[in-house]
């Protein structure tokens, strides 16, 4: 079962939560009883840069620093 990871914005904690991929929309309650949480990006998406899914913007570029580090 893929692993999702929340943020608390109410407190800023983070936790996991084990569900179904049909349930990975679903909003998740912090431990802390705050419902103001939102998912972030896992392990699960590794499909592909960016992706879908509407999360918080990436940095244009790719790579660590695009370019600039020498890295
Ligand atoms: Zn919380």
């Amino acid at each position: 079962m893929p692993r999702y990871e929340f943020r608390c914005r109410a407190c800023g904690d983070t936790f996991e939560v084990n569900r179904p991929m049909a349930e990975a929309g679903r909003p998740a309650t912090c431990p802390q009883g705050h419902a103001d949480t939102v998912k972030l990006l896992s392990a699960v998406a590794v499909t592909g840069r960016g992706g879908a899914g509407g999360g918080p913007s990436a940095p244009a570029g790719g790579g660590c620093c695009g370019g600039a580090c020498g890295c």
